[in-house]
């Protein structure tokens, strides 16, 4: 099989007429120009899609580049405190880091050409390079995390940026905030076709199975996510306590450790601890690529968890109902918009609930059957990477033809 990934490659996997809708849309933006701009090359689910995203856009014939900006140490700490602030945290953001986003942002804007027919700014870090703005050039800001209650004073600074792009595009409604531009609503997307979501075979899955030592007797329960209390991993351990005095099963834990977040390894910590006491338990510390090991352990689990008490959209979802998984999620953030209640997974607000849930659906496997089956093509009309072209697209030709 040939690894060069192109359009064509997902005809047979995105919903009948995507792939006639992309070219279509691609023909009318034959030549033009794209530029994304984010402030990490690795790292993190934004930089994960533009990998993802950018050679189909090539493949389409649309020039596209990225662009990473590059930050200081004081940069980041205001720009992580800004990200913060801007989510409802209280922070305490000096005038020299006020100074330093702009200094950073103007340097930034000498460097990076902007010759491009349509741009598009990812996230608060890059957002005031807009004062570079040439004309007529539409400017996007795609902001993807909630800033629907944020802390007034960094927003205040932050929409005099802002309100100088032709839209802005946030991946839920209820993440945005008022604004006189236009606004746009953008799901983020996973790709069927890379090694976190590709089809594998069953000893594809073995071989993971067997060098983490999860045995396949009973059924998995299983939740992957980075080691973070908003995830909530002690309140699956205490939910999957609760099932197991009546349902003899697995549960398995998985995320990374995140070694510059020492709250992470606290968490980890805590967990393990909690773990101990449990042989059926299993808590994997993965690395950050893990990419196949996360797929193979979705694809061995009979039901997953993303009992999150606060959610940013919380792709695990997704990547989860593409392999025709019941998901448990908690009510939070995007996880609403992936669960459809009783027809794609469950949504749960509290321990008790989630246990619940889980004895339902392990007790039923062809509700599990059913439900899988509605998640996997839920997910295949909302959220793979050939919807969010569409996506893109529409909005190019929308705001060029303008
Ligand atoms: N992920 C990963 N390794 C881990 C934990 C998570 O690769 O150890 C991936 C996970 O598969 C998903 C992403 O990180 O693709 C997490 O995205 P999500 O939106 O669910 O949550 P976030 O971590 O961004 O809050």
């Amino acid at each position: 099989m040939s690894n060069v990934v192109t359009v064509e490659s997902y005809r047979d996997i995105a919903p009948q007429g995507t792939i006639d809708l992309i070219y279509n849309l691609a023909g009318r933006l034959r030549n033009k120009s794209l530029l994304h701009v984010n402030s990490t090359r690795f790292g993190g689910g934004v930089a994960e899609m533009l990998h993802r995203l950018l050679p189909l856009f090539s493949n389409l014939g649309i020039n596209t580049r990225w662009e990473v900006m590059e930050g200081t140490p004081l940069f980041y700490q205001a720009t992580k405190s800004f990200h913060n602030a801007l989510q409802g945290e209280p922070q305490i953001i000096s005038p020299e880091m006020y100074d330093e986003y702009l200094k950073v942002n103007k340097r930034n804007a000498k460097k990076i050409s902007f010759e491009s027919d349509f741009i598009v700014i990812h996230d608060p870090q890059p957002a005031g390079l807009i004062y570079k703005k040439l004309r007529k050039t539409p400017w996007l800001w795609r902001c993807h995390i909630d800033i629907s209650r944020p802390q007034r004073k960094v927003w205040n600074f932050l929409k005099e940026y802002v309100f100088k792009y032709n839209g802005t595009v946030f991946s839920l409604p209820s993440f945005a905030q008022k604004l006189s531009i236009p606004q746009f609503l953008m799901y983020p997307s996973i790709d069927p076709l890379s090694d976190k979501n590709r089809d594998l075979s069953s000893a594809e899955i073995e071989e993971v199975m067997n060098k983490y030592n999860v045995p396949r007797d009973k059924p998995i329960i299983l939740q992957v996510s980075r080691f973070d209390r908003f995830k909530d991993p002690l309140g699956v351990i205490a939910a999957y306590k609760l099932v197991k005095k009546h349902n003899d099963s697995y549960l398995v834990l998985a995320g990374g450790s995140a070694t510059d977040d020492p709250e992470g390894l606290q968490v980890l910590h805590e967990v393990k601890e909690e773990a101990d006491r449990d042989k059926d338990i299993f808590v994997l510390d993965l690395p950050p690529d893990a990419n196949l090991t996360i797929n193979a352990l979705q694809r061995a689990a009979t039901v997953i968890l993303q009992k999150s008490t606060k959610e940013g959209f919380g792709l695990t979802v997704a990547e989860a109902m593409w392999k025709a998984k019941p998901v448990i999620g908690g009510a939070v953030g995007g996880i609403t918009a992936q669960i459809v209640y009783g027809q794609t997974g469950f949504t749960v607000n509290s321990i008790e609930g989630c246990a619940y849930r889980l004895r339902y659906l392990l007790n039923n496997p062809d509700v599990c059957a059913t439900i899988g089956a509605n998640a996997k093509e839920y997910t295949r009309r909302n959220f793979l990477v050939t919807r969010h072209i569409c996506d893109y697209l529409s909005l190019m030709v929308l705001l060029l033809e303008d």
